[in-house]
């Protein structure tokens, strides 16, 4: 009798892994075991190591996630979720959790743990990236080196597999195709390059050192929130990297004060938390097994919207006292050490704690958007902007919804897009960032991201069935 017998036509049981994606594994699971081999500092040769294990990891993910989504059907398999132990809080998912949680300890706060010599020669981990950092620069790996380039890895490898699975959706095969162009360029390679062309972070033959400034075009201030401190403004005006500083500089306050408003009115966040940002790029594709763990309760939202918008309200206070500081000449506002009371709490708190360690350490735990949801002030900023001046909302049809509540299910911004559906209401949420997942996954056809006149749409459908039965609006 056929082992794996099933009548169905719509949703065939998942097939055993066969030997390619056996294979698959296999290839990143050694380009794996070369990135925790040469973190114990056992001698692998840096240049042939790091190739083993960066084409080892995006070769390996790419066969295994070809054979994985291509044998099937097309259409998005979300079979068992529930039922993995890694992306159902069960062992395995607490072991990610603590891993992750612990590398970006290191990384933050104890560099020297994974080999990072600021005074002498690179060790362990960090040395495997020393031949690709001379590459570009001319100069040893820094533990952010490392950082970016694993980074990028991450969503180009996850990436890749991200639109095996969504192949169908053409709006997520675009997305996607974007947000890999804007990490992999924007995020990496420009800014690698201008380096290496000393437009950045260089010391000068005597030893002076010239500053450093953020050549990530896409990091807008407030997600990059040390913009307007002083070394920043000062690196950015620095004669020896002109003309590229300076039109840094411009360019920032124009993505923030014009570029910002006008898309967000157009289009929704979107444009940037799911099209752009490189903490959405990661959560999209890393995060995506993860989407579904968000909390949906009303406590979460409650809890999204104080936190949110208090580490707003933070970066917004901070960033005035810095500007204050930067013109005035002075290192206090109103008594207060600008540094010690305003910086360097939010550099620790938000910047690297909530982020980093919380906004991907805990993707197993609390889904794949903690950050974006609970604590990134551009998605406050950006929020607020799509809530009430916006052209943006997803229609509902409610008279097709069967309330099977996969929208809700994987909406990685907890909003219980059920609740809406049912009642034939329009989506205007703060916090969505237009993934367009829980209209990918609905059977039925009934959501639709659109931009549209503002006119009407916070307006409520005719008939309302609520909790309250029925009821008929003006
Ligand atoms: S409501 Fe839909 S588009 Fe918005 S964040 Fe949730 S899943 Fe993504
Ligand atoms: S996925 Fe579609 S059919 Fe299912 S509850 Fe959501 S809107 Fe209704």
């Amino acid at each position: 009798m056929q082992k794996d017998a099933n009548l169905s036509i719509a949703n065939p049981h998942p097939k055993d892994a066969d030997v390619w994606q056996k294979l698959g594994l296999a290839i990143a699971g050694v380009g794996l075991l070369v990135l925790f081999l040469s973190w114990g500092n056992v001698p692998i040769p840096a240049a042939m190591g790091l190739t083993i294990a960066l084409v080892g990891i995006i070769g390996g993910t790419t066969l295994y996630a070809y054979r994985l989504y291509m044998r099937q059907p097309a259409g998005i398999k979300n079979n068992g979720v529930w039922f993995k132990s890694l992306i159902n809080r069960g062992a395995l998912g607490w072991i990610a959790g603590i891993i992750l949680t612990g590398f970006y300890v290191l990384l933050y706060w104890y560099p020297e743990y994974i080999g990072y010599k600021p005074n002498g020669a690179n060790e362990g981990f960090v040395a495997l990236f020393d031949p690709l950092s001379q590459f570009f620069k001319g100069k040893p790996a820094s533990q952010w080196f490392l950082y970016g380039t694993l980074y990028t890895v991450s969503i180009l490898a996850l990436g890749i597999k991200f639109l095996f699975k969504y192949r169908y959706n053409s709006y997520q095969l675009k997305r996607t195709v974007s947000v890999i162009i804007a990490q992999l360029f924007l995020a990496y390679l420009v800014p690698e390059i201008l380096a290496g062309l000393n437009y950045n972070d260089v010391s000068t033959a005597q030893g002076e050192y010239l500053g450093y400034y953020d050549t990530d075009i896409k990091n807008v201030w407030p997600l990059d929130y040390d913009f307007f401190y002083e070394y920043h403004l000062d690196a950015m005006q620095q004669e020896a990297y002109q003309p590229v500083g300076v039109l840094y500089l411009i360019i920032g306050i124009a993505m923030f004060l014009l570029v910002t408003p006008i898309l967000t009115y157009y289009v929704g966040k979107r444009w940037y938390c799911s099209w752009v940002c490189g903490c959405g790029g990661l959560a999209e594709t890393a995060g995506d097994p993860f989407r579904h763990l968000s909390s949906k309760k009303l406590s979460a939202w409650k809890l999204e919207r104080w936190l949110i918008h208090g580490v707003m309200v933070f970066v917004f206070v901070m960033t005035a006292a810095t500007v204050y500081g930067y013109f005035w000449n002075t290192g206090e506002v109103f008594g207060l050490n600008i540094y010690n009371t305003f910086q360097k709490p939010y550099g620790f708190l938000i910047g690297a704690t909530f982020s980093g360690v919380i906004g991907v350490g805990f993707y197993p735990m609390l889904g794949n958007r903690v950050w974006c949801r609970f604590g990134c002030p551009m998605a406050g900023y950006m929020g607020i902007i799509q809530r009430f001046k916006s052209r943006f909302r997803i229609t509902t049809n409610g008279g097709q919804c069967i309330s099977c509540g996969n929208c809700s299910t994987y909406c990685e911004q907890g909003i219980d897009v059920r609740a809406y559906a049912q009642k034939g209401q329009n989506i205007v949420r703060a916090s969505c960032v237009g993934c367009g997942i829980c209209s990918a996954v609905c059977p039925r056809g009934v959501l639709k991201l659109e931009n549209g006149p503002e006119e009407k749409r916070h307006d409520l459908p005719p008939i309302i069935i609520g909790n309250k039965s029925v009821e008929l609006q003006d």
